[in-house]
């Protein structure tokens, strides 16, 4: 079957204009299509890339007339180009509206730019839903769908209901912001987006600190969890990870040496001959810090005026959403505030700062790349910053000081650029100035160690690595589902369950049979689970151990009238029907530790809010369930190893739990439990059910053994055979095993 990899941006990229009456295709040059086909050309030349045909899906800038005149235009292209047509009046409200007037303010931190309508996020999701009807007219399960970035957010879901295997990919070119930003907009549409996203396999992020973030805000909106940066939704795995996109490092590196670079850099090197360069470029946005910036270097100039006439500073603002009002108006500050510095500070023979409001060639922009003394890259926020890397990139004589904001992605992986946070205006000042007197060993031994990191992930490297960890999370949900208990297993264990006549039955109690409370005291069976241990325990053939790290008058309390063998405190008492508690023996009855211990757990409440200390028969328990999940994760952390510190060489164990972190006495686990059990009578039939990691010793126990089911609740790797997902799944497994043949 033909694989097919669609790529999905907010616009083609390709330029379409009707010049004269005739229309022009340009296959845009920039960007993610350059990230992408350099990718797909390189591995092609490698071997293969796995895909049959890579096409685009996207809104073209153009009428659906113009589109079907440009059509043949575009047929030579590396990608076959799919339209969605979206109304001019819903686009509006989609892109300028909800894409750039809520998320792009609220993610780049400008929470007072951003503006809650009601018709932009509807238009969002019915702008999404136009994508949707492109994709599901071409694609098939099998294909590989990559979405790309913020005003996308809802289309995976959209698509998973549709194509429930197909693989999905999605990167986020611009921050994830804190919990604190996202959590201003309404809770449905943090919802929203989130679940959308939830649709895909991998989710890529730049940088280590915009993953945590997202994967915090769905600890805190949806209460999911993750776990090595895997994510458990609808019983899929969703990857999370850190991809910092890069560029063509080669192309911009061997730019220095052409002939219209070489000469126009001359030409701008002679302009102005006796003074230092400083350059920027960006588009017009307010995240780019333009006015922090102006105000830096005019700080800069009085602070140092033996600097004036002796440098220029050449900023060329790109153009960009300018139909956007906020755009609009800063357009017009900064002409005035440029104004300003070079009529206040400038002479008739020097103009401080030297401005263009326009696109660059590519050979202007090496030329300006090449020729500079310093990259003035001073971003408030920015997701990644390519200009940056660029810059590097293009600095073959190793020469030339990059100057940039840590508030940038790429500031990540540039550590040896002059770094500065662009709102320390006179920290910034004052690195313009040791950037100027840099020595040119200094700055070659700086820029050699960035081009290597370039070189070392470039922008294939990009595409390679999100690939590549595509198809592992791929491997990993197939792995996965092979755990499941699907519906053969499930037939072969109830035709084993029912030719045996001596079962052994293990049954963990909390996050096994009930859900995990947040509360202890609050986990008490319900009546469902009652009249199922009560038939199961009915049935002669059934010998049922309950295992529970609750202590041992609790399980009296619940199940005391039940015909079950009872384990408590993790092992550390254990009754069989119609017999007396034992106290294990390796328990030693002194409570003296809980003096030792209670202080430190005391201090971890006080420390962490909402949490709490569970007393037990043989153990304490510090629980976290209800804290703020960040905070507690490193609360638990610090406990963990202090208690390991305190109870060493005592007969204590220190556990942690997913919410918890218990000391408790050391008694029989459960390993030694079922090895016990096992050599007293020869079952036909072993049945072990388990959530946590103490259960996973008795799986181990059991692995290998025939006639043995082991069966984890949830979603990690285990010793267990397979998987359930949930409590309840357990209970209706354990219903249908009792149902007669
Ligand atoms: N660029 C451009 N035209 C110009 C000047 C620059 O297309 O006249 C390119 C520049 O080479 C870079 C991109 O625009 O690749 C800007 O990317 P960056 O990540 O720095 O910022 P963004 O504009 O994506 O926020």
């Amino acid at each position: 079957m033909n694989k097919k990899l669609y790529i999905i941006s907010n616009r083609l990229p390709v330029n379409i204009e009707t010049v004269n009456g005739q229309v022009q295709v340009n296959v845009s040059s920039g960007g993610l299509i350059s990230a992408v086909s350099s990718y797909l050309n390189y591995a092609g030349e490698k071997g293969s890339t796995g895909f049959d045909e890579n096409i685009w899906i996207g809104t073209p800038c153009c009428s659906q007339a113009e589109w079907v005149q440009a059509k043949e235009g575009l047929v030579k292209s590396d990608f076959t180009y799919l339209p969605v047509f979206v109304n001019a009046r819903l686009y509006n409200l989609y892109y300028n509206g909800f894409s750039n007037s809520v998320l792009w303010p609220l993610f780049h931190y400008f929470p007072s730019y951003a503006e809650y309508k009601i018709d932009y996020y509807e238009s969002y999701s019915a702008a999404n839903a136009n994508f949707l009807d492109v994709v599901i007219r071409n694609a098939r399960e099998g294909d590989t769908i990559w979405i790309h970035d913020y005003h996308l957010f809802p289309l995976a879901a959209m698509i998973r209901e549709h194509l429930p295997s197909v693989t999905i990919g999605f990167f986020l070119h611009i921050p994830f912001p804190s919990y604190e930003l996202f959590r201003l907009m309404p809770t449905q549409w943090q919802q929203g987006l989130l679940e959308g996203v939830l649709g895909t396999d991998l989710i890529g992020f730049h940088t280590i600190d915009y993953a945590t973030h997202f994967l915090n805000c769905l600890q805190m909106v949806m209460g999911l969890g993750s776990e090595n940066n895997i994510v458990t939704y609808k019983n899929r795995l969703v990857r999370v990870d850190v991809f910092p996109i890069s560029i063509d490092f080669q192309k911009y590196h061997a730019a220095f040496s052409f002939k219209e670079v070489a000469s126009l850099r001359s030409f701008y090197k002679q302009e102005f001959r006796d003074k230092k360069i400083l350059f920027s470029v960006d588009r017009l946005d307010y995240t780019k810090g333009v006015f922090s910036r102006l105000k830096a270097y005019e700080w800069f100039l009085n602070l140092f005026p033996a600097y004036r006439e002796k440098v220029v500073f050449i900023m060329v603002i790109v153009p960009s959403r300018d139909t956007i009002p906020k755009y609009a108006e800063r357009k017009k500050e900064i002409d005035e505030f440029i104004g300003n510095i070079n009529s206040r500070i400038g002479t008739i023979t020097w103009k401080p700062v030297v401005y263009q409001y326009n696109q660059l060639s590519f050979e202007q922009l090496i030329a300006l790349y090449t020729g500079c003394d310093l990259a003035l890259i001073t971003p408030l926020r920015d997701g990644m910053n390519l200009v940056a890397k660029e810059f590097v990139a293009s600095r073959q004589d190793h020469k030339g000081v990059l100057l940039l904001s840590e508030l940038t992605g790429a500031a990540r992986e540039l550590t040896d650029a002059l770094l500065i946070n662009p709102n320390d205006l006179d920290g910034l000042a004052r690195k313009i100035k040791e950037g100027l007197e840099m020595s040119e060993a200094e700055q070659s031994r700086r820029l050699v160690r960035m081009q290597n990191r370039l070189i070392q992930y470039d922008v294939n490297t990009w595409a390679e690595d999100f690939f590549t960890q595509l198809a592992n999370i791929k491997k990993r949900q197939t792995e996965f589902e092979f755990m499941f208990l699907g519906q053969d297993a499930k037939r072969l264990l109830y035709q084993d369950y029912h030719l045996a006549s001596k079962r052994l039955l293990l049954l963990d109690y909390n996050g096994t049979l009930v859900p995990f409370s947040p509360l202890a005291d609050q986990s008490e069976p319900g009546e469902e689970v009652l009249s199922l241990l009560a038939n199961l325990s009915a049935d002669q053939r059934n010998c049922i151990y309950l295992l529970s790290g609750r202590n041992s008058a609790t399980l009296d309390n619940w199940f005391g009238l039940l015909r079950l063998n009872l384990v408590a405190g993790h092992g550390a008492k254990v009754k069989r029907h119609n017999e007396e508690w034992l106290v294990d023996r390796y328990i030693h009855q002194d409570d003296k530790w809980r003096e030792l211990v209670m202080p430190v757990l005391d201090l971890s409440v006080k420390r962490c809010a909402n949490t709490y200390i569970e007393e037990k028969e043989f153990s304490l328990v510090w629980h976290f369930s209800n804290a703020e999940p960040q905070q507690a994760k490193i609360r638990a952390g610090e406990l963990y190893s202090e208690l390991l510190q305190l109870t060493r060489n005592r007969n204590l164990q220190v556990v942690q739990g997913s919410y918890t972190v218990e000391v408790r006495n050391k008694g029989i686990g459960s390993g030694v439990l079922t090895r016990t059990l096992m050599s007293e009578k020869a079952y036909d039939f072993i049945m072990a059910f388990g959530d946590d990691s103490t259960d996973e010793e008795m799986f181990k126990e059991l692995a290998g053994t025939p006639h043995a089911w082991t069966i984890k609740i949830g979603n990690e790797a285990s010793y267990a055979k397979y998987n359930l997902y949930t409590p309840q799944m357990t209970l209706s497994l354990l219903n249908y095993l009792h149902t007669p043949v």
